[in-house]
Parts: structure tokens; C-alpha cells; sequence
């Protein structure tokens, strides 16, 4: 990936980051803050949407993001290779033996575990079987432009976001001043055999309503430049001795905005899958296949999510662009919920990782907590314990999950409460703070936001049920 992308990092990332003991050093760094979204979608009036204000993402090139993340893997003592390309790997009787080439000569390292995170590259991910969405291709154009004096201050730490008929816009702040402006098209849409890439940007954003706009008085720093931007995924995510971790073994959206997290969710449970395998070769089956499940559940996961933006773009612009995206993504939608995949979660509130309910059935689940007088929670009717691999420090175990008719897939950590003891807790206790005393007292200190969130998803999954009484 080209070191000028400019991506927004939201502040939801921040949990993995601190998991992989990265936050320090992207705080430290001075990274231009990212502190919310700017909105025009469908047609519909413009909206800020900004994040809390507890809690800020970041808005970074590739390059530095790399550089920052090289810095603290050499400091927790990965040995870092500079200057050397992998270009072929095969596999031997032990495991894998890559040739890299560099400045220096070539070299051949050898490894009985090989995690595959060259992004689209996919040096080895390439020959295991993606499979592409060839309904919809998308190409990126992208270009950073200079404002003397800066963007207006209200929203100069906003991502722009707007769709429009034969594409949609993007604009990143990387300071005050300066902001990378990238379209998404679809080659086989929209003109461009022949066609200057900066004339096409051009022409693209001037399409747009209000994010073109954003640019007058603004001068362009460099060249526009362009890389493919389409969906896939892998067959099969992990195998004993290969794991393909972030964009080696899948590629979402970008309009998720989730790309960077997910490949650092991705990396990290690829470390602790060859962990697992290393140190304790009798679950490296039960590991390869976590990883693979959570792979594919996070992708369908993603589309799923992405369908009805799709879809309202869809019926406003009614461009062929926007109706091949949104039939693809309702098919990977049904995809998703009909998969049965087994359900990931973690104790270390790695929100990627943990329950992937409907935020809105959590949150109904909530509303309903909050309006009685006295919780009444008794075990759910469907409620079920059975064994399963789940994440605990730094490997993968066999733990005690908890499922239910509505949750056949199990889970048994949210935001690092632990449902099994929760749901104790919560049906012992009628007044929710007492619940969490007592769980605070006997298993860990949680806070309460992060409680409830819990107590919420157990009611929304069917782990918790009210007792007939309850008011
Ligand atoms: C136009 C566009 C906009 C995006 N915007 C966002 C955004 O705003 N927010 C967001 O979160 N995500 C965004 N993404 C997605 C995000 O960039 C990726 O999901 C993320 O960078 C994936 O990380 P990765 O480490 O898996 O792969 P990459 O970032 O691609 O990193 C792969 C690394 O492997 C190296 N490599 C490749 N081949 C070899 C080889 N043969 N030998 C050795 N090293 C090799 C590369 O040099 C690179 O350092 C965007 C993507 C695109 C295309």
C-alpha cells in the first residue's frame, strides 16, 4: 500500500491498540486527531456525527502508522528485517522456507509458522484461494490538496464522507492545512482508459454536491495516484503452520473506516493462534480453526453492516454503481446470518472480537433494564454450557461458553466481563448496582458502563431472561 493513504483510524481501535501496547507511542506521536465524521449520504442533509470526548481516533498516513508500530514491535524484541521483500515461500518438511530479497542480496529464512500480513500483496496469501467479488469493482483515486489558513476549525478534524451516482468521496485530515481527497469508482463505470488520473479526480469530486466544494481555494501537493480498492476474502483464513492476518486474507470496505483495526485484530490473534500451536502443539486444530471462524464472521460481519448503506444509496442515486453494491452486499449479508459461524469474543474488551448482536438489540435490551424498578433475572429458557477454544492471555484454551436458542454460536466475555459470572451475579442481585458490587467483589473490577453493556447483551441473547413478577 502506498505510504500516502491517508486513513482514519477510529477511536474504537484504541483497545486493540493498548492490547498490542501501541497506544502510548500513537498518542505520543502527535498524530493529527480524528474527532468524528462529516456526512452526506444519499442525498440526505449533511451530519456531523462526532465521537465522545473521552475518546479520539486518529487521522495518519500508512507510512508513519507502519514506522510507529515497527518502532514498538523492535522494542518488544521482534527482530525487524529493513529493506528486504519477500518474494517466494514454500513449504518443507519443518514448515516454511521464504526467500527475501534486499538491497544487500538475497536471504532465506526459515520458520515452522509463516503469518502472511503483506496486505493485498499476499505473498503467500494469493496462492491459497481468494476469492474476489466480481460484482462490483472498485478503483481509488487519490490526491492531498494544501488550504492556506486551514479548513474551517468546526470540522477540520472530521473525515468528509459522501456518496454520489457513480462513485463516492472521501477526504482525510492529515493537519490543519492539508487534507488527501480520494474517490472510490468502479473502472467499469466510469471513463478513464486514456484519462488523466487528476482529471479524473476532478471530474469524480465535482460530482459531488458538497465535498468537491470543500476544496476550493486549495492547491493540490502532489500527484494523483490510484490503487485497487475491490472486495475479497479467503477460503480459508489459517492452517497448522500458515495464518493470513489483515488484508493478506481479506479486504472490506473502506467506508467502515475499520480496515486498520481489523488487521491489527487480526495480527494480534494470529500471534497468540502460533503461540498457542508452539507451546502447546494438542490445540493448534482447535486454534487454526478459531482463527478461520472469526476471520470469516468478521468479514460477512462487515458486509453485513455495510448493506443498507448500500441500499439507501442505491435507491437515491439509482445508478447501476450503487445497485450492484448493495444486491452484493444483502447476498453476503444472508450469507452472514445463515452461516452458523462459531462466535468469537475475548476477554480484553476487544470489541472487534466480542458479541456482534445487533447494537440494537443491545441497546433495546438496555432501554427495558433501565425502565424497571426491580431486575427479576432469571437463567434463560434456551441458556446452554458447553466447551469451546476462547482466548485467555496470551493462547488459546478450551473454556466454558454459554449459548442459547438465539445465540446457538456462544460467547463468554463482553468488554472483559465474564457472562458466566455475570449472569450469577445478575440473577441473584434485583438492583443492578448491587449486581455489580457483587461481581466486582468475587471475579474482577469492571466498571459499570462496561457492566451493563454485558448485562444488556446477556438479556439480548437469551442468556438472561425476567422472571414473571418483574415490574
Ligand atoms: C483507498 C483506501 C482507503 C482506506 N482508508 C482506510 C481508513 O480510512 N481507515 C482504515 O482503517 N482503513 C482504511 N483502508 C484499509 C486499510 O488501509 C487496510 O485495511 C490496512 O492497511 C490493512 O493493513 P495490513 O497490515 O493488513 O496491510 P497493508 O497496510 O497493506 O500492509 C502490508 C505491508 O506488507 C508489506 N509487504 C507487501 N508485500 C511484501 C513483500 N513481498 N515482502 C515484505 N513486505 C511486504 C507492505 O509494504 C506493507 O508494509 C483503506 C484502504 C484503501 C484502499
Amino acid at each position: 500500500m502506498s505510504g500516502s493513504l491517508a486513513v482514519s483510524i477510529p477511536p474504537s481501535a484504541r483497545r486493540v491498540l493498548e492490547e498490542l501496547g501501541a497506544l502510548d507511542s500513537l498518542d505520543a506521536a502527535g498524530l493529527y486527531p480524528n474527532l468524528g465524521n462529516s456526512v452526506i449520504w444519499a442525498n440526505e442533509p449533511p451530519r456531523s456525527e462526532m465521537f465522545s470526548n473521552d475518546s479520539k481516533g486518529y487521522h495518519t498516513d500508512l507510512a508513519t502508522l507502519e514506522h510507529i508500530l515497527l518502532e514498538v514491535a523492535a522494542q518488544a524484541g521482534v527482530i525487524v528485517q529493513h529493506g528486504y521483500s519477500a518474494r517466494s515461500a514454500k513449504q518443507t518438511k519443518t514448515g516454511w522456507s521464504v526467500r527475501c530479497e534486499g538491497e544487500e542480496g538475497s536471504r532465506v529464512i526459515e520458520s515452522s509458522w509463516v503469518i502472511d500480513a503483506s496486505g493485498r500483496h499476499g505473498v503467500i496469501a494469493r496462492n491459497e484461494g481468494r476469492k474476489v467479488d466480481r460484482s462490483t469493482t472498485t478503483l481509488a483515486i487519490i490526491r492531498r490538496w494544501r488550504l492556506e489558513g486551514g479548513w474551517p476549525e468546526a470540522d477540520r478534524h472530521f473525515t468528509y464522507i459522501e456518496s454520489y451516482d457513480t462513485g463516492w468521496a472521501w477526504s482525510v485530515p492529515l493537519g490543519d492545512d492539508l487534507r488527501c481527497y480520494t474517490v472510490m469508482i468502479d473502472q467499469r463505470e466510469t471513463e478513464i482508459a486514456g484519462c488523466d488520473l487528476s482529471d479524473i479526480l476532478d471530474r469524480e469530486l465535482h460530482r459531488t454536491a458538497h465535498l468537491g466544494r470543500s476544496r476550493n481555494g486549495a492547491q493540490p501537493v502532489d500527484e494523483a495516484w490510484a490503487c485497487p480498492a475491490s472486495l475479497y476474502q479467503a477460503t480459508r483464513y489459517a492452517r497448522p503452520g500458515l495464518i493470513l492476518a489483515g488484508d493478506a486474507g481479506s479486504f472490506i470496505d473502506p467506508l467502515s473506516s475499520f480496515g486498520v483495526k481489523k488487521a491489527l485484530s487480526s495480527g494480534w490473534l494470529a500471534g497468540i493462534v502460533a503461540n498457542t500451536a508452539l507451546i502447546d502443539p494438542d490445540m493448534t486444530e482447535a486454534s487454526v480453526n478459531f482463527f478461520d471462524s472469526r476471520e470469516k464472521l468478521v468479514y460477512s460481519r462487515y458486509r453485513e453492516s455495510s448493506a443498507p448503506f448500500f441500499q439507501s444509496a442505491a435507491q437515491s442515486h439509482g445508478t447501476s454503481y450503487w445497485i450492484e453494491r448493495a444486491r452484493a452486499a444483502k447476498k453476503a449479508a444472508g450469507v452472514a446470518s445463515d452461516s452458523g459461524l462459531p462466535q468469537a469474543d475475548i476477554r480484553h474488551q476487544l470489541d472487534l472480537l466480542e458479541s456482534n448482536l445487533p447494537e440494537t438489540d443491545v441497546r433495546a435490551a438496555f432501554d427495558k433494564i433501565r425502565a424497571k424498578d426491580r431486575l427479576g433475572a432469571v437463567r434463560g429458557a434456551t441458556l446452554r454450557i458447553f466447551e469451546g477454544p476462547g482466548v485467555a492471555g496470551h493462547r488459546i484454551v478450551m473454556e466454558k461458553r454459554l449459548a442459547s436458542a438465539h445465540w446457538p454460536s456462544g460467547m463468554r466475555y463482553i468488554r472483559g466481563v465474564d457472562l458466566l459470572q455475570l449472569i450469577e451475579a445478575a440473577i441473584s442481585h434485583d438492583q443492578v448496582p448491587e449486581g455489580w458490587a457483587a461481581y466486582n467483589a468475587s471475579v474482577s473490577a469492571v466498571t459499570l458502563p462496561d457492566y451493563l453493556t454485558a448485562l444488556s447483551t446477556a438479556f439480548a441473547a437469551g442468556f438472561l431472561e425476567y422472571d414473571m413478577e418483574a415490574g
